[in-house]
């Protein structure tokens, strides 16, 4: 009797444990249905913050279902709205934005009527020689020397926007610092007041100096980083010139300072992976703040 109680209580045992296993598959399967339809995908797009330091990649959000990713869209649509109101060198928070947003937000369009009109009789000389269908307007965003997200703006040759975009974007990533970057007509299209407020920009109708010749800045193909912290040394007359005037100091480059841009730095690494030549690789004249693209005619 005894003996039959116990292999009944035996089997009662195994019972409960087999009936324990398979309600525990049951929870499992369950919360499998729960991720299927979309609720740590939710989380997920609500809350990716920015991932500065990282490169150009791949975002994890392309597992969005279509109903989760139109939604994402929207969000775009209402950063880039938000973004594109505010002025160039404005401070921008990224707060909860998304690595996609981030992205959307380095982009190049047509010059608007708009942006022409602060161009013209400035950088867009009478006269130029390159239409304006050649030209982009890049609006990207760069890390500034405050440690804050600025808006950066640029007028590039279109042939070369899309690497401009990609570039700064992996700059910005990576923190790089810049400390203005606006149209050089804000300046009145002079050369010299942009570099000596250290502005990083790239089309300007004008002859390289102390020369007739038309400057890469005249096609949009030539970009300054940083230029008051790389100067550009020539000589005219036989005399040696620095320009900006003021950045003399700069041109010790066997000196180590910031913002100093040499063959170990980003930026060149950067401009040079996209088939950019940098100035300060020249023989005759120096220039440590230009990188160019030569594009076939
Ligand atoms: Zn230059």
């Amino acid at each position: 009797m005894y003996k039959r109680l116990f292999q009944w209580k035996d089997r009662k045992g195994a019972f409960m444990k087999g009936l324990f296993a398979a309600g525990l598959s049951l929870v499992v399967v369950l919360s499998g249905a729960c991720i299927k339809n979309g609720v740590p995908v939710k989380n997920s797009a609500k809350g990716q913050q920015v991932a500065a330091g990282e490169g150009d990649g791949q975002d994890k959000q392309d597992v969005l279902s279509p109903e989760a990713s139109k939604k994402q869209e929207r969000a775009e649509d209402y950063y880039k709205k938000r973004y594109k109101k505010k002025k160039a060198s404005s401070i921008v928070s990224l707060r909860g934005a998304s690595k996609k947003q981030i992205r959307s937000m380095f982009y190049q369009e047509k010059i608007s009527k708009a942006v022409f009109r602060r161009m013209y009789r400035k950088s867009y000389k009478k006269g130029c020689t390159v239409p304006k269908s050649e030209l982009r307007y890049v609006r990207v965003l760069y890390y500034g020397f405050d440690k804050k997200t600025h808006i950066g703006e640029l007028v590039v040759n279109r042939r070369i926007s899309k690497d401009i975009c990609s570039i700064f974007y992996q700059l910005y990533c990576k923190k790089y610092p810049i400390e203005k970057m606006v149209l050089v007509d804000e300046y009145g299209a002079s050369d010299e007041k942009s570099m000596a407020d250290n502005n990083t920009s790239s089309f300007n109708y004008r002859p390289v100096s102390g020369t007739a010749r038309l400057s890469k800045h005249s096609y949009g193909l030539a970009v300054d980083v940083n230029p008051f912290y790389n100067p550009y040394l020539h000589t005219v007359g036989g005399k040696r010139v620095c320009e900006p005037a003021m950045a003399r100091k700069y041109l010790n480059r066997s000196k180590s300072f910031a913002h100093k841009i040499d063959k170990k730095d980003i930026c060149y690494k950067l401009f040079t992976k996209y088939g950019f030549s940098w100035g300060g690789n020249w023989r005759s004249v120096k220039d440590y703040q230009h990188f160019e693209k030569v594009l076939p005619r």
